[in-house]
């Protein structure tokens, strides 16, 4: 799936190829040259041979259906992981992978367990997304969102992750609105600052999990290169430049982050109009659990008597291995 590769085998070809091929890759959605029937013959076997639009991968389906996870395997023989969760509001969120692994190794998250191998280059990124779009196509449904919160720190990755949104967001190609990106962080600063000046619509989600410095840098080793108030300053940054609303996740582990104490100071840095909290319930790995559903509840109260925007987010997909953070291939 490597357009640059597609352009240099029409580089020669009249200017109008160009249109009717990106039609046909994000569109038609044809994962081979030979269903191009609108292209000359030796065209098309030039593009086979030189530019296959074969994604080599495998799909996991959770019991209810709605999660699939796919593992796909890349040419140098690393794999990575993504995941297509189909929302009841009929909504097709693809979690994308933007590094294979991850090197900030978080305490609670199993992708940091296996460290860092490489960036994913653009084509690799764009190839996860066409994958599950092929798929939803034979069952007449489509791509509503896209979001980084698959393996990897996609802001230690920034121009790549930008390029794969800028190719799916082309009007000619897979025209996927901008609003519909989210890029999820846990809080890269420059990442930050950079998104800010970019001229794209796309979302911003900061992986928070903790109140202060003592816990973040505790549990979430970046902290001490990035500390919380200085991630919340360019956040600020962030909205004033682009009048966008920010999500700030915030997992819900037993008994780590997740005492009333927690809520309270979360409340003080939180409280702002342009600022959204999401509490998860954790995904167990390891040594964590998940907070209890009532204690989640009594988080979410104090949150709100204090006059935060709070939400929760519906997990999928663990019974197949599939939700955040539970991205992890071995090697
Ligand atoms: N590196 C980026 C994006 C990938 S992780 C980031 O940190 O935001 C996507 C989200 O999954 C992050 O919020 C991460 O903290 C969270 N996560 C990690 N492990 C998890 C788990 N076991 N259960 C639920 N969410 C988890």
């Amino acid at each position: 799936m490597e357009f640059s590769c597609i352009e240099k085998v029409l580089k020669n070809e009249p200017s109008f190829r160009l249109k009717q091929v990106k039609r046909l890759v994000f569109f038609d959605l044809i994962d081979n040259w030979d269903k191009a029937t609108t292209l000359p013959l030796s065209l098309r076997d030039k593009l086979n041979k030189e530019c296959s639009l074969e994604i080599d991968s495998k799909m996991f389906f959770s019991k209810d259906k709605k999660t699939i996870k796919a593992l796909i395997n890349l040419k140098d023989g690393l794999k990575i992981e993504s995941v297509l969760m189909k929302h009841i509001d009929k909504r097709n969120t693809i979690c994308v992978s933007s590094q294979v692994g991850c090197a900030l190794d978080c305490v609670f998250c199993l992708t940091g367990k296996m460290g860092f191998k490489r960036d994913l280059e653009a084509h690799e990124i764009v190839s996860q997304v066409m994958l599950f779009a092929r798929y939803l196509k034979s069952k007449k449904q489509r791509i509503t969102n896209v979001v980084f919160m698959g393996m990897g720190e996609p802001f230690l990755n920034y121009d790549n992750v930008i390029e794969s949104i800028k190719i799916l967001n082309d009007k000619q190609g897979f025209n996927l609105g901008a609003r519909s990106f989210s890029i999820s962080t846990a809080g890269i600063i420059d990442g930050i600052n950079r998104l800010a000046d970019e001229k794209l619509q796309i979302n911003l989600a900061i992986s928070l999990h903790a109140p202060d410095n003592k816990l973040r840098s505790k549990i979430m080793a970046i902290n001490k290169r990035y500390p919380l108030l200085k991630v919340l300053k360019s956040v600020d940054d962030y909205i004033l430049k682009t009048k966008r609303k920010v999500m700030f996740e915030y997992l819900m582990i037993h008994n780590v982050n997740d005492k009333d104490e927690h809520a309270e100071k979360l409340a003080r840095l939180m409280k702002k109009p342009l600022y959204f909290v999401n509490l998860i319930s954790y995904n167990p790995t390891g040594d964590f659990k998940s907070s209890s559903k009532q204690r989640i509840k009594k988080f979410r109260e104090i949150l709100e008597e204090k006059g935060v925007n709070v939400g929760q987010r519906y997990s999928f997909g663990q019974d197949i291995k599939a939700a955040c953070g539970q991205l992890a291939v071995k090697m």
